[in-house]
């Protein structure tokens, strides 16, 4: 059941349905891929679809956790497919990218939490487009050292886990992850010297400070970019919106996040985790 709040001015985004959006579309379905732009109901797709800018979602379009705020399935995964992180390589290539967000359901029914995958696309991506910046937005493999490696020692130019919400209302939000096991995955990261990435939504209950508090942890164990965005309510079955912030405190959460050092701050209304991706990476350069 779609949720009808009054949303505030700034959050309407003009649909744009242009040929680009339709090739990417018919791009995607051809090469049978997942992007988390539909997957999760983005609300920049429109946008990003129009700019050739899309996330591919790999490991299949089932997660085995149910994050209360989150629109992806959550029925039984089926079987890794292996030749998916060629077709995600492929995909990159006809769409001319330089640079490529990829991020997956979370596999907690497999060994390795799909870790393996992460990698193997990585390096197919790279194989087909050398010279191309891959992100990879990965799930905390619960937190397993030999799965985490796998993804690490890939070394993909950005490694960005969300950490989503600040620490008092992770349970609520995310009830199969932790805010210390993220922080954990973050700072191991950085032991592999990767430019680590993370992100918070806001308006589902947080104060201000909570979120600033967010933010000086994720400095603390030395992240570089952050992206801070409103959280839209996909259903009435998902975690109630609280609030919708407004942009000028959006733009004082920019200009903290600053203070503390980060290397690229994306908040405002309609950020995403991928929203504005090679932005952020080419801040580093
Ligand atoms: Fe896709 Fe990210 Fe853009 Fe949303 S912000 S449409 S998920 S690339
Ligand atoms: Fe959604 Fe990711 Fe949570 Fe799965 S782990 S429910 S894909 S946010």
């Amino acid at each position: 059941i779609p949720v009808r709040t009054p949303k505030p001015q700034w959050m309407r985004n003009r649909a744009n349905m242009g040929s680009e959006y339709r090739q990417l579309k018919s791009l995607m379905r051809s090469l049978s891929l997942t992007t988390v732009c539909e997957e999760a109901g983005c609300p920049n797709i429109f946008e990003c679809w129009s700019d050739g800018t899309a996330t591919f979602m790999i490991n299949g379009e089932s997660c085995t956790r149910k994050c209360t705020f989150c629109l992806v399935d959550t029925s039984k995964p089926l079987p890794l497919d292996e030749n998916e992180p060629y077709r995600v390589a492929e995909a990159v290539k006809r769409l001319g990218l330089d640079f490529a967000v990829v991020t997956a359901v979370a596999r907690d029914d497999l060994g390795d939490g799909g870790a393996g995958a992460f990698a193997k696309t990585i390096d197919a991506i790279r194989e087909y487009n050398p010279g191309v910046g891959v992100e990879v937005l990965i799930p905390d493999c619960k937190g397993d050292e030999t799965s985490l490696r796998t993804i690490f020692e890939a070394r993909p130019d950005v490694l960005n886990h969300n950490v989503e919400t600040p620490l008092r209302l992770q349970r609520a939000v995310r009830p199969s992850a932790s805010y210390a096991r993220s922080l954990s995955v973050l700072a191991r990261a950085r032991e592999y010297d990767l430019l680590t990435k993370s992100g918070i939504m806001v308006g589902l209950g947080e104060t201000m400070d909570e979120v600033k508090a967010t933010l000086r942890d994720l400095r603390e164990v030395g992240v570089s970019i952050v992206t801070i965005g409103q959280y839209l309510r996909p259903t009435k079955n998902h975690a109630p919106l609280i609030r919708y912030y407004t942009p000028s405190e959006f733009e004082e959460l920019k200009g903290y996040g600053y203070g503390l050092g980060f290397s690229h701050v994306e908040s405002s209304p309609m950020a995403r985790s991928s929203y504005h991706a090679k932005r952020g990476a080419s801040a580093l350069v």
